[in-house]
């Protein structure tokens, strides 16, 4: 049987990942997919090239369009996710800006949530707003408040599966009911969320943008993005896109990311970081249940401290958005959980006496993370406008590692007892 069939009716995620075949037989035979660290491609005849600059000879030609480890990596996270078409970029914020850029121009608007990762939120509120295409940012776990936003030139509507650091959860099949009624492209960051968890698809998701760095990349190995169409949005609905429906039909939104972005913009994942990617997503799934494992005994560990406020995570029973967190990603909402203690002061000795949890600002690496956000990543961001995101001075955000959880407890202790 071919095992590309084989490894599909498989249904551990692990098993998969690990036994996607390449795209190509290996002239050596070799056991894993070699780095491609090539910029060009020789072709046997001028007629061949010419046929392959006319669309008619797919064929790798230049490794700043596509790369064969790259083309791998892009192959692995289709058959994890079931997706119609992967474009694999060098960052998750190269994932975001290129999905916007491609469906939207000046005169359009996109409505986004407005509990976002703070680069997001600068992307669409700065970088995309001073080329004319706006944004209306609203609370997307209120989809009345969403649906009123909606206009004739609205192209999408996004929100992340769960927002970092409030660890919202939008209700998704609401969301995707809306967008259906009314055209619109329903596109969602689930960075925080890898595809063990959740289903895109099934969700009603037509665009999911991930930042592979996090949990995919393996610990924090390199930057990585993906984007994922999952075949569902009829692109003639597009104005921007619906010229190019003729010629490239389901294929048109990524069709259009390779040439508008890989190739005009310049900004293609390395043969080398795809390497390293899809050594990460053949470990995801261990890493992610212990981390996952890691945060419940956490979150109750911290919910019991008489130092602690407040706890955040979603996928402890008692957590308000815990029925969606269920319905929507197995029970496991990600690895990221965010307390309170009485002050900001509290939270700036509590985070120097921690020795194994690290202070630094990033998601879902192997080692604990843990950062103050509203005296960071939102330092930019006025009070009133912080309060308003719901970012609160008296909040830490964690990004549980895969460390032994006793060995994670014991540090909190120490730090708290000072
Ligand atoms: C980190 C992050 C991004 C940006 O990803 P990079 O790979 O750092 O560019 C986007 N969205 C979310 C939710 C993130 O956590």
């Amino acid at each position: 049987m071919n095992i590309f069939k084989l490894t599909r009716m498989k249904k551990n995620f692990t098993t998969r990942s690990l036994h996607v075949p390449f795209p190509k037989d290996d002239a050596y035979n070799a056991l894993d997919m070699p780095i491609y660290e090539t910029v060009a491609y020789d072709f046997g005849s001028s007629e061949d090239i010419a046929a392959n600059f006319r669309g008619e000879l797919p064929a790798h030609v230049y490794s700043r369009t596509s790369n064969p480890t790259v083309e791998y990596f892009e192959m692995k996270m289709k058959a994890l996710t079931g997706a119609h078409q992967v474009l694999a970029v060098p960052s998750g914020m190269a994932a975001i800006s290129a999905s916007f850029l491609a469906i939207g121009k000046s005169g359009d608007n996109i409505i986004s949530g407005k509990h976002l990762f703070a680069h997001s939120h600068a992307l669409l509120d700065e970088s995309l707003r001073n080329y004319g295409l706006e944004t209306r940012f609203v609370d997307t776990t209120d989809a009345e408040a969403v649906e009123q936003l909606i206009d004739e030139n609205t192209r999408a509507i996004y929100f992340e599966t769960v927002t970092n650091p409030q660890l919202e959860i939008a209700n998704v099949e609401k969301l995707a009911s809306i967008a259906k009624k009314h055209k619109v492209l329903l596109i969602a960051d689930s960075t925080v969320t890898p595809p063990i968890v959740c289903q895109g698809k099934e969700l009603g998701i037509d665009i999911e943008v991930m930042s592979t760095t996090k949990h995919i990349s393996g610990g924090a190995t390199s930057f990585g993005g993906v984007i994922l169409d999952h075949g569902t949005y009829d692109w003639n609905l597009n104005p921007n896109l619906s010229p190019l429906t003729a010629k490239f039909g389901k294929d048109t939104f990524i069709a259009r990311l390779r040439k508008n972005y890989y190739r005009n913009m310049g900004s293609a994942m390395t043969a080398h970081t795809a390497h390293i990617q899809s050594i990460g997503l053949d470990l995801l799934e261990l890493r992610f249940e212990r981390s996952y494992s890691n945060c419940m005994q956490l979150g109750n560990f911290l919910a019991k401290h008489e130092k602690v406020k407040q706890v955040t995570y979603p996928g402890m029973p008692d957590a308000s958005d815990y029925e969606l967190a269920k319905k929507q990603f197995a029970g496991k909402p990600g690895t990221i959980l965010t307390f309170d203690l009485e002050s900001e002061k509290a939270c700036f000795e509590f985070m120097n006496r921690l020795q194994l949890i690290r202070r630094a600002t990033n998601l879902n690496d192997n080692k604990s993370l843990i950062i103050h956000p509203w005296s960071t990543i939102y330092v930019d961001f006025p009070e009133e406008e912080r309060l308003s995101m719901k970012i609160r001075p008296t909040m830490m955000r964690l990004s549980v590692g895969i460390e032994g959880a006793e060995d994670l407890m014991e540090d909190i202790d120490q730090a708290f007892k000072g």
